[in-house]
């Protein structure tokens, strides 16, 4: 279960946050992609066993909210940009199958709601 791998190494992240910055973070915004080959589910129960590892870190009120992200799409033919919830073959606009797949693979920390201590 790679997840656990992935929410230990966000909760490190957001620690060493904490403490240059002198806040507490009290939910994480993520985006991921569908081809990113992280279930979000999984890391969602993977975050508490995570939090486990950094007792007193300060991050044990801190909730994971993961938005999965559009998979951006362009058109080799007619240069039209789509953005789809899955990977596309055909265009829409010119009925061509010729969409390039340009993103769905990312596991982004968009931002994060925090609080000063
Ligand atoms: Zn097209």
């Amino acid at each position: 279960m790679h997840e656990l791998a992935i929410a230990t190494s966000l909760a490190e992240s957001l620690i060493k946050y904490m403490k240059e910055h002198a806040v507490k973070i009290t939910a994480a915004n993520l985006s991921i992609g569908p081809f990113s080959g992280i279930d979000p589910e999984a890391l969602k129960f993977a975050w508490e066993p995570a939090l486990a590892n950094f007792p007193g870190s300060g991050l044990e009120r801190c909730i994971l909210k993961i938005r999965m992200a559009k998979v951006k799409h362009s058109c080799r033919n007619c240069g039209s940009a789509f953005e789809f919830d899955n990977w596309q073959i055909k265009c829409p606009s010119c009925g061509r199958e010729s969409l390039h797949r340009e993103s769905g693979s990312e596991f982004i920390l968009e931002s994060a709601e925090i609080e000063n201590v």
